[in-house]
């Protein structure tokens, strides 16, 4: 309940490049991912990947099967909501990606960013607003329709860097809860690097998974591993992982904060899990809680991102690197 899936991007096997081959290669040979199984959820294993140096799910699903379940079922059977809570929750978004872009602009060097997964144009909004030329990637038609409607550049479809170069390059990247969903974040992560400027900024937020409060849950509480969704999420990052991901993607890293530790309301008592009524309180409570902090003490808000994240709580992940010069 604690985040709604801003969406994802997905490559395509037969784009050009090599860069691209390298990634396809590495696909194929599916056997070379190995590690310990963490947690077994709906008869997928999630494991520590000591080849990816992160945990994932394995096997992973085969293109089509994502392709399928993105294009046609997604919006559809799984989030019939999902607009009307975007809707409910737009005035704390925007108090969010207003100070993303915050950080964004401490270290950009121009004005011109990609949204890849850009669901409703939440952050494409804000960036417009505060005067930087935007371009959306969303692969789902009713997401692209509702963010054109409101005048924003998108293009309807998965993001692939051979697509994206023509409106490119860019001086920053971002990405919100798309990570977790891709099949191969690595070739991701390249694609999106290949389309930065030197200097050029990788901005990603994504669910901070396996973290310690989650873990005291799981393995002190009895609580079963709830976040541990193989359908919607097929990679599970959390602090230390996504920033050896950046700098193992050569990125120079800049930034790192998380967000409300949403697993204090279950330490606290208030099992929110398999209870949407609940969950849904408690997103408004969590919401309630950081618009007051952005409205009235911006300073003390971001100083308590730096210190969830310095303990790696916190229920998303923050993440900015740079492209060196
Ligand atoms: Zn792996």
């Amino acid at each position: 309940m604690n985040h709604w899936p801003g969406l994802w991007a997905f490559r395509r096997e037969n784009a050009s490049g090599a860069a691209v081959k390298n990634i396809a290669e590495r696909l194929a040979d599916v056997s070379s991912h190995h590690g310990p199984v963490l947690a077994t959820v709906d008869g997928y294993d999630v494991i520590d990947c000591e080849v990816c140096g992160f945990r994932h799910v394995d096997p992973l699903f085969t293109n089509e099967q994502l392709k399928k379940f993105y294009e046609t079922e997604f919006y559809q059977s799984e989030r019939p909501d999902y607009f009307e809570r975007m809707e409910a929750d737009r005035e704390w978004w925007m108090l969010r990606y207003r100070h993303y872009y915050e950080l964004i602009e401490a270290h950009a060097p121009g004005r011109r960013i990609l949204d890849i997964g850009s669901g409703p144009g939440y952050f494409l909004d804000a960036g417009r607003e505060r005067g930087w030329q935007v371009l959306g990637f969303e692969p789902s038609r009713a997401a692209a329709d509702y963010t054109r409607s409101r005048g924003l550049a998108v293009v309807n479809d998965f993001f692939c860097a051979a697509s994206a170069k023509e409106h490119g390059p860019f001086d920053a990247i971002s990405m919100s809860m798309v990570l977790e969903h891709v099949r191969d974040p690595i070739g991701l992560i390249e694609e999106a690097r290949s389309l930065l400027v030197p200097g050029g900024l990788l901005f990603v937020a994504s669910p901070n998974d396996f973290n310690p409060l989650q873990m005291v849950l799981w393995k002190k509480m009895g609580f079963q591993p709830w976040w541990v969704n193989p359908k919607h999420h097929l990679n599970y990052f959390d602090t230390a992982s996504a920033r050896s991901f950046l700098l193992a993607r050569r990125f120079q890293f800049l930034h790192l904060e998380t967000s409300y530790p949403l697993e204090n309301f279950l330490l606290a008592g208030r099992n929110y899990v398999g209870n949407p009524a609940l969950g849904r309180e408690c997103h408004n409570e969590r919401k309630a809680f950081e618009s007051a902090l952005f409205l009235h003490d911006k300073e003390r808000m971001k100083a308590l991102a730096a210190s969830w994240a310095a303990q790696g709580i916190g229920r998303e992940f923050i993440i900015m690197g740079k492209k060196p010069a």
